[in-house]
């Protein structure tokens, strides 16, 4: 099969959906590998590493895309990807289809079967393609909170860790999943004080006994949500409902009980963020402020740490590329249950359910 790697476009995103490993791996099935010169570059990877891997390099972006059959992406394809896209062409990427009605309709005309990496389940009932990307994020979502409390940022000036004679910090983390898990891991090994909110009993459960009561755990609901405003210096937005545009949990009333300078990361942003106020932001601006409190909203978090995540994303790929590689699609997707719920666009029609739900399509 001719597989394509474009160098993605995205403001700040560094990240390549194939690793020079990766690209071996198919070469050695049989498949004609093409990479865009230069795509690899932002997290390390030269051009002359996927040469010696034994794929073609590629400087004409219009040939790149024309000649492939399967194409691999990190981020949601940009109106000028959604233009060169067409019925031959399968694309396995990361979509986030719920919240961005113009995409889906470009990705419906194109006539395209479109695959998202968050959509594909696994036997745990876990999101294993989201799952890499939401260790990074949730990992990151401290360190880049931490530094939004500092003054310089409109912050607090709030250490989390206090020091001796100084209470630490707050961070409340609402949603205890992946992203979630992590964010509150790091916070607690920078010794701030730290509480997960979830609706979830059983996930509770498991990080009690995960962290024997060093990450306190609550049940969500309008109470607590409500206090946690009043008392966190941060509070992290973690939730996730799969497919689905994410509850707005902290309204804009709200923001008005929380202390001054306070700082809300919104992880949760790229399916249109849990908080009121959210409005994603990039590398380049990644806070603003409203009414006081500092807005962290970053849709492409684990892209400023492009080789990590690349490492980590492609892993987690790379099962399900040589399945479509080997089979086709179709076949993949059949002897796969848990890779069927990946397909969230094909031939005009939107396949996965709660997409074509959050925009009145039939599906
Ligand atoms: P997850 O499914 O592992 O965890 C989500 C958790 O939210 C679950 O435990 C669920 O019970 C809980 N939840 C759902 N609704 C809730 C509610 N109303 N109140 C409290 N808890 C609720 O998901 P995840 O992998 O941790 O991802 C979380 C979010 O982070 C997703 O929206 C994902 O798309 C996003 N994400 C963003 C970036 C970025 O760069 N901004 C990167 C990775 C992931």
């Amino acid at each position: 099969m001719n597989i394509a790697i474009p160098k993605e476009i995205k403001n700040h995103e560094y990240r390549v959906a194939l690793t020079p490993a990766g690209a071996r791996e198919l070469v050695e099935r049989g498949h004609h590998v093409s990479v865009q010169a230069g795509a690899g570059e932002g997290a390390g990877f030269a051009d002359d590493d996927y040469h010696a891997a034994g794929a073609q390099i590629e400087t004409d972006v219009e040939a790149l895309w024309r000649g492939a059959e399967l194409i691999l992406k990190v981020k949601e394809p940009q109106s000028e990807e959604v233009a060169r896209l067409t019925a031959k062409h399968t694309l396995f990427t990361y979509l986030h289809l719920a919240a961005e009605q113009t995409l889906t309709r470009g990705l419906m005309e194109s006539g395209a079967t479109c695959i998202a990496y968050e959509t594909i389940t696994d036997a745990r009932g876990g999101l294993p393609l989201l799952a890499p990307m939401s260790t990074v994020a949730g990992r990151m979502a401290v360190q880049a909170g931490a530094h939004s409390l500092e003054k310089a940022q409109g912050g607090a000036g709030v250490l989390l860790p206090g020091v001796p004679g100084v209470a630490p910090g707050k961070v409340t983390v609402i949603g205890g999943g992946v992203v979630g898990e992590n964010a509150a891991r790091m916070a607690l090994g920078l010794g701030a004080d730290v509480t997960i909110l979830d609706k979830s009993l059983a996930r509770l459960e498991v990080l009690d006994d995960r962290y024997q009561g060093r990450i306190k755990t609550v049940y969500s609901t309008t109470d607590a949500l409500d206090s946690a405003v009043r008392e966190s210096d941060m509070i992290i937005g973690a939730v996730l409902v799969p497919g689905a545009a994410a509850p707005k949990l902290i309204t804009r009333n709200m923001l008005a009980n929380m202390k001054p300078g306070s700082v809300l990361v919104d992880v949760a942003i790229d399916q249109g963020g849990c908080f009121e106020t959210s409005k994603p932001t990039t590398h380049a601006e990644p806070t603003y402020i409203v009414d006081g409190i500092v807005h962290y909203c970053v849709a492409n978090m684990p892209g400023a740490v492009a080789r990590t995540s690349t490492q980590g994303l492609t892993n987690a790929t790379l099962p399900f590329v040589i399945a479509l590689a080997d089979k086709g699609w179709q076949q993949a997707l059949r002897d796969d249950s848990h890779f069927l719920p990946g397909l969230n666009v094909h031939a005009g029609r939107v396949t996965y359910p709660a997409v074509a739900q959050a925009f009145g399509l039939d599906g």
